[in-house]
């Protein structure tokens, strides 16, 4: 059994055809999937979807830095409503939520405006999450040092908290590791160059004991689909790669990767 744990889901069901989506999951093995949260446009689609599918479809709430823009607050308060509700089916994490700066407005003054309402955005959903102790998913990009930064000071506990879609290098997987904190890899590991090289480096520091795969579909499709929309079923092709580098069979590392998946995210085998 496989779980991918992290996907966006809404473009699948826009189009109507997430049950395909679904099926080839299953086909591949892919049993479990947890649907992540960006902003108010997706939260209460993903809930209505979990709530269609019970034990399959898990979900978060949280405010992707790349969805941060001056109305962040009244977002915030909007996801913190559907927390505070508590009627089933909750969100089982929150995120994703982090700093991006990798596509910043040219603009100076803009920029710092923008960083400023991430960072105002990052540190009050930090707060959310320690509230409600709930896992917490972080997007980074051109980010990390103040991802981390802000974590620490957030004081929230650091073995809950997952840099999804790692694409660092084995010392920073290191500085979180030493926190308790795991990265996840994405089908971008999968890729040629030195950047992805470097998070062969990462996953091998971090071994298997904190080891999680995802997606990101539809986005960051692995070799050898790349160049074509991602889904949940190609997450087989992540975690064949990833077994090559640690140098272990496929069947013996998926067992362990969903367990530290479920224990993760305190879902129920
Ligand atoms: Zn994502």
């Amino acid at each position: 059994m496989i779980i991918d744990s992290h996907c966006h889901l809404n473009v699948f069901h826009q189009r109507g055809t997430l049950d395909d989506v679904l099926n080839q999951a299953s086909m591949a093995g892919v049993t479990r999937m947890i649907t992540i949260g960006t902003s108010s446009s997706d939260w209460l689609v993903y809930k209505g979807l979990a709530k269609d599918y019970p034990h399959r479809i898990y979900y978060s709430v949280g405010l992707h830095p790349g969805s941060v823009t001056d109305q962040w607050e009244a977002e915030v308060d909007q996801f913190e409503r559907i927390l505070k509700q508590g009627d089933s089916p909750m969100p089982i994490a929150i995120g994703e939520i982090g700093l991006d700066y990798f596509r910043l407005p040219k603009d100076k003054t803009k920029a710092d405006q923008l960083i400023g309402w991430q960072q105002a955005a990052f540190a009050r959903q930090l707060q959310i999450a320690k509230g409600c102790k709930l896992p917490i998913i972080i997007h980074s990009r051109s980010a990390f040092d103040d991802c981390v930064r802000m974590i620490d000071q957030s004081g929230v506990n650091w073995d809950r908290v997952v840099f999804h879609c790692f694409s660092e290098g084995a010392n920073p997987m290191e500085r979180i590791n030493l926190r308790g904190g795991r990265g996840s890899f994405t089908g971008n590991i999968t890729y040629e160059g030195e950047a992805f090289l470097n998070m062969q480096r990462a996953l091998k520091e971090q071994g298997t004991e904190k080891l999680m795969f995802e997606t990101d579909a539809p986005y960051l499709t692995p070799v050898p689909h790349k160049g074509s929309e991602n889904s949940p079923a190609l997450i087989v092709h992540t975690a064949e790669f990833a077994a090559k580098v640690l140098q272990m069979q496929v069947d013996e590392l998926l067992p362990i990767v969903y367990k530290n998946t479920l224990n993760f995210f305190d879902i129920e085998e």
